[in-house]
């Protein structure tokens, strides 16, 4: 009796441990553009309590060179992020040789999954652009917001509605895109009061304007409504959202922007974890395309608690990035990788054929 008692102990446990392992439903993939480890100990520092980042069940480091460069841009590091190809500075979701390849974002839609993007930049920028366009040079604009209305995108939420409404054709893809049942709107609070089902939200003719110029709860509040559009769909959904402007201020060397950039992005991250903790099969990632600024915490002052840095470029640098993963799957990102590696990890994940 007690015999038969254990063996029915086991098939249960064992029933139990394979549901617990059951397939990722959803991917969130937050990539803080230009973060890297010193911005984000930079915030953790200045905020004097814990970020959400480090909520992570396992951290990871992944390099960053591109197929020409030992620096990479943000298109090479997106385009590698997103379809696990190196490729040539500049180009968006193609390989060297200039033929397309197909971002984990075209997997989930081939495997009828919804999508979605949450940019604080233009959402034709290199970043977005390297989930759902195929281009040349990142600074086609134009044509990747061409690639935009044909992408089947269910939501995106960003700047950039220049590329879309004031073109060098002249064309009006906001009138395309309605004709393609997009609700598309110019503010967050409309498209939350709205039921279309597809919905485009351009918040600005170009980028957002930085955390320091008031761009508020932008970022938080966009990834709470891509969550609520995209999780109506049973079979699940990849979503990308980006903290584009964390490279911006790293860039302009601008420690106290880089902190609030990175701050803000953190809520975004805390949002997406909130999400997976009442959403079985979730699985959040967080990391960086590049590092930017060579950044360097050298010091805080005693008296007044101020950080000090340093960063020795105003241009991106090649050191690795952290990755931090939380929820379904989470431990199999526990490891020094490329950036290649990502794609085909979640390829797995998601069970996709
Ligand atoms: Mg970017
Ligand atoms: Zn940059």
């Amino acid at each position: 009796m007690k015999q038969k008692g254990i063996i029915l102990f086991s098939i249960a446990f064992f029933l139990f441990n394979f549901n617990t392992q059951a397939q990722v439903k959803n991917v969130i993939f937050l990539i803080g553009d230009g973060m890297g480890l010193n911005h984000v100990h930079a915030a953790r520092v200045s905020a004097d309590t814990m970020l959400n980042i480090e909520r992570a069940d396992a951290v990871g480091l992944i390099n960053t060179y591109s197929a020409n460069k030992y620096i990479t841009d943000s298109a090479a590091g997106g385009t590698a992020l997103a379809s696990g190809v190196k490729t040539k500075n500049g180009m968006i979701g193609m390989n060297p040789d200039s033929v397309a390849v197909y971002s984990i974002l075209h997997d989930a839609q081939k495997n009828k999954l919804a999508t979605g993007i949450v940019v604080t930049s233009s959402v034709t920028h290199a970043t977005p652009a390297s989930f759902v366009a195929h281009q040349i040079n990142r600074k086609m604009e134009d044509e990747i917001a061409e690639d935009i209305v044909n992408s089947s995108l269910d939501v995106f939420i960003g700047g950039g509605s220049k590329f879309f409404m004031q073109r060098k054709d002249s064309a009006n893809l906001i009138t395309k895109l309605t004709e393609k049942g997009y609700g598309m709107y110019f503010s967050l609070e409309e498209a939350a009061q709205s039921s279309t089902e597809k919905k485009g939200v351009l918040l600005a003719e170009n980028g957002m304007p930085s955390i320091q110029n008031g761009r508020g709860n932008m970022l938080p509040e966009a990834t709470k409504l891509a969550l609520n559009i995209l999780s109506k769909n049973k079979k699940g959904f990849f979503l990308m959202v980006e903290g584009s402007q964390i490279d911006w201020a790293a860039h302009d060397n601008n420690l106290e922007g880089v902190i609030q950039e990175t701050l803000d992005f953190d809520k975004a991250v805390g949002i997406a974890m909130d999400f997976a903790d009442k959403n079985k099969g979730t699985l959040v990632i967080i990391t960086a395309d590049h590092e930017t600024g060579g950044m360097q915490i050298t010091g805080k002052s005693r008296k007044t608690k101020e950080l000090k840095a340093v960063f020795t470029t105003t241009d991106h640098s090649p050191v690795p990035v952290p990755l931090y993963a939380y929820g379904t799957g989470a431990d199999k990102f526990s490891a020094f990788m490329n950036n290649t590696d990502i794609k085909p990890l979640l390829f797995k994940l998601y069970k996709f054929k």
